[in-house]
Parts: C-alpha cells; sequence; structure tokens
C-alpha cells in the first residue's frame, strides 16, 4: 500500500531508480537522507525510514541548521528503503527527470516516547539526525488547513549543531560521491577524496572511468539482488 504511488510514478525499464522490492528491510537502524534533485525546479529531498519505507517531504529551500528558518517541506509519496543510497540520472521523460545527489545521509533517534508512524498521524514529528552535514535535533510540522494538506516546516531547534546564517547551498556536493550537481548530471567519476568544507578547490579524480559509488552509506539499505542491479545498468545506458 505505502509504496503504490511510488510504483505508480515510475517505469522502472526507464529509469535508474529501484523498483520496490518485496522484502522487508534488513536495517535495524533509523536510516535517514537528504537528496538534493535538479529536477523541473531544484529541491531536496528529505527521507526518514520508518516503518520499512522512506517517509518523504521535498523541501524548495532545503534543509537548514538555522533555526531562525523554518522551510517549507511537502509530504510526498512514501520511497522505497532502496532509494536510500541512489545517487544517478532519473532520463528525459520519466518521473522527476534531472539529476539525483545523494546530499548527506546517516541515522536518526526519534525523540520523545511516541512512534514515528503516530508522531507523522498527529503532524509534529521530532527526531535527532546523525549525518555527514545536519545533526542535532530537528522538528517536521504539520500546517493543518493550509494549501492541499501536504505542507509542513522542517525547523532546526536550538542546540550546539545550530547555526545562525548556515546556508544549504554552500554545501552541494555529494556525501557519496563528492561530485557536484553538474558532474553527477555528467556521469564524471567519484571524487578521491571527499570535500570537507565549501568552496574546496581542489579537484581530484579517481580515474577516467565512469562514476560508480566510491562508498556506501553507513545504513545497509540495500536488498536488491545483484541481477536486478545488472539489469537496471544496461537498461539504464544510452
Ligand atoms: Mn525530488
Amino acid at each position: 500500500m505505502p509504496l503504490e504511488e511510488y510504483a505508480a510514478k515510475r517505469k522502472f525499464e526507464n529509469t535508474p531508480e529501484p523498483p520496490p522490492s518485496n522484502k522487508p528491510s534488513k536495517s535495524a537502524a533509523n536510516y535517514f537522507c537528504v537528496q538534493r534533485h535538479d529536477a523541473t525546479r531544484l529541491h531536496y529531498d528529505f527521507r526518514l525510514q520508518i516503518d520499512g519505507v522512506l517517509k518523504s517531504w521535498a523541501v524548495p529551500k532545503g534543509p537548514s541548521l538555522d533555526p531562525t528558518q523554518k522551510h517549507l517541506a511537502a509530504h510526498v509519496e512514501d520511497h522505497p528503503v532502496e532509494y536510500g543510497d541512489f545517487e544517478g540520472n532519473i532520463p528525459k521523460g520519466n518521473y522527476g527527470a534531472g539529476s539525483v545527489m545523494l546530499w548527506d545521509y546517516g541515522t536518526f533517534d526519534l525523540l520523545g516516547d511516541v512512534s514515528g508512524d503516530e508522531q507523522i498521524k498527529r503532524g509534529d514529528l521530532k527526531f535527532r539526525l546523525h549525518g555527514q552535514k545536519l545533526n542535532g535535533d530537528f522538528a517536521l510540522v504539520h500546517m493543518k488547513n493550509r494549501g492541499k494538506g501536504n505542507e509542513w516546516l522542517i525547523i532546526k531547534k536550538r542546540d550546539e549543531f545550530a547555526a545562525e546564517g548556515w546556508d544549504v547551498e554552500a554545501y552541494a556536493h555529494s556525501a557519496l560521491s563528492g561530485r557536484s550537481q553538474e558532474e553527477i548530471a555528467n556521469n564524471l567519476p567519484a571524487r578521491k577524496s571527499k570535500r570537507k568544507s565549501a568552496g574546496a578547490s581542489d579537484r581530484v579524480w579517481e580515474s577516467d572511468r565512469p562514476a560508480k559509488r566510491a562508498a556506501k552509506p553507513a545504513a545497509e539499505v540495500k536488498t536488491k539482488s545483484a541481477a536486478v542491479k545488472k539489469k537496471r545498468t544496461l537498461t539504464s545506458r544510452g
């Protein structure tokens, strides 16, 4: 049920995005990720693994460590956990066509003693992130009686990780491959060493070969078979 909308929007023979598997997630960790998605409009997709799927919000301005910035987060369809390490290009003509960067990933702890599902139902979800870029306490708050009913705000709580004036676009490189959005769009290889800070000018290439995943996210989210992976690689060519 939860992944039907995800599957209905996509033709998996035409996109490298993973089809939902019917296997339950083997990952015990609470995985989170943020993808920077250069689609019709650039946005960030914020995802939290809850109840075996990635609960997802599209955040036009991106998440922020600045507690004074309350950014709109549109609640969108659940994604399969296999989507959690997806980085690549969705070909033209497909839903969400454009380049997808795995901008951040890690784990999270739910705050409070109510389940994630219950917190989403009540429209007030609180959690602590342990990512490469995002850390500390956040809330997602549903704005009831507004718009289409899917409008939430993502808000950084004040803690030691809060940083006023923090600019998400100063960190526009992949947490997985170190690549910029343009480098992903052009299928350039992963960077040898990950950039630690914004604006680093050293460009170190791993090789001239096409980009492969340079590293795996800390949380193991992959459940798809090698055969499925191979098929996707073949069909996404050309
Ligand atoms: Mn998106």
